[in-house]
């Protein structure tokens, strides 16, 4: 491709929405879409009612309100925050801001799947750096940047992995590369996590000012519905996000319970609380079942199955009990399963058909697996 080409929008995948819709019986625990199962806080849901009663009015287009909450909470310059349409939004944005036709964007393989697809959609090369063992590395990521990278993105946690870069890595690795390359740090999970060597960037952004954050209300704080994130980045990067977005890009009511969940810290440790817990017993059971996974920060694990056919038969025996786990043939990991981690019932009622699974009771169950349009 040439400097002037456009993209061709045939070559840029669709973005795989919508699979608990596409039938096979009735859904009982959905644990597809890292949705936070325990829901938002009820200040959130408060505040979301009363904003109903001026549904008439634009939002307030410059999220003032809201950025001053963050800078507070997060002790940053409201000045250098810009909110989205959920992070995916702010991704889209930051991915054209930096990128064009013959381009690169570098990311660890296995990464969230939208770093790549907007690099395609810019006409920009996605290049992905090996991992070990399912962890970004750092010598690997280093050796694919070159000078026709224009930015860098890491999930940390990683979506579907769940795994994470520890604070030294993410500062040396931001010490390797130009430091006029932007490096875009997604906390999409970031709450979740609390390991004394995992950074959120905000301890960087000083050091790095092509340090780039990006945050989202849909996690852990249970607003996807609303779509509504935000970044932490450079006057001068910031300054380039207000020109591309939409005037009125966050509705009145995701700002306005964005606002309630981020006060709610009793609420965020609650869900905060329940993953870990959850996240240990549900790894202490795939142990029990000689099931492999990766441990994650986030709220979801990613299982390895033996191979793609029993990943694909344990996804259809789940199906068929009425839990939704995520396939994940579009990261090329046809042999994992993503599985959110959800109510008490979610998880038990997961373990329990995971178990049966395992012991080989799936024999007396539906045995046959339905061909679907994702394998
Ligand atoms: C879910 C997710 C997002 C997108 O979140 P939204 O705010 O709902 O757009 C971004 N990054 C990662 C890694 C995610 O898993």
């Amino acid at each position: 491709m040439t400097g002037r080409d456009k993209p061709k929008l045939q070559d840029v995948p669709p973005y795989l929405a919508g699979i608990r819709h596409s039938g096979g019986g009735p859904v009982v625990s959905d644990l597809s879409l890292n949705e936070s199962r325990l829901g938002p806080s009820e200040l959130a849901v408060g505040a979301y009612t009363e904003a109903t009663s001026s549904l008439w009015r634009y939002p307030d287009g410059s999220h003032s309100l809201l950025k001053e909450a963050i800078a507070g909470r997060f002790n940053l310059d409201h000045n250098c925050i810009v909110c989205g349409a959920g992070a995916d939004e702010l991704i889209t944005l930051l991915t054209r801001l930096f990128a064009a036709p013959g381009d690169e964007v570098v990311f660890p393989e296995f990464s969230f799947i939208m770093f790549s697809l907007n690099a395609l959609r810019v006409g920009a090369l996605p290049v992905a750096a090996r991992t070990e063992g399912f962890a970004p590395s750092v010598d690997s990521l280093l050796a694919c940047i070159t000078e026709r990278t224009r930015a860098v993105f890491l999930a940390s946690p990683n979506n579907p992995t769940g795994t994470y870069l520890a604070r030294d890595e993410v500062r040396y690795l931001l010490s390797k590369i130009r430091a006029d390359l932007p490096f875009i740090l997604d906390g999409a999970y970031a709450e979740y996590i609390d390991r004394p060597d995992y950074s959120d960037g905000f301890d960087l952004i000083d050091e790095f000012p092509n340090l780039i954050v990006l945050r989202s209300f849909s996690k852990i704080f249970g607003l996807a519905s609303l779509r509504i994130g935000w970044c932490h980045a450079s006057r001068s990067v910031v300054e380039g996000l207000e020109r591309l977005r939409g005037p009125y890009n966050v509705s009145g009511p995701a700002q306005a319970a964005a606002l309630a969940a981020l006060r709610d810290e009793a609420h965020t440790k609650m869900v905060r609380d329940h993953n870990r817990v959850w996240h240990d017993r549900m790894a202490s059971a795939f142990i029990r079942m000689g099931l492999r996974f990766v441990p994650s920060g986030g709220n979801f694990i990613m299982t390895i199955f033996p191979d793609s056919k029993t990943a694909e038969c344990a996804y259809h025996h789940l199906r068929a009990r009425g839990v939704l786990t995520r396939q994940l043939h579009d990261y090329t990991l046809p042999h994992c399963l993503r599985i959110t981690i959800g109510t008490d019932a979610d998880n038990e009622l997961l373990l329990q058909i995971l178990e049966e699974f395992f012991s080989g009771e799936r024999h007396l169950g539906p045995t046959r697996p339905p061909r679907t349009n994702l394998s």
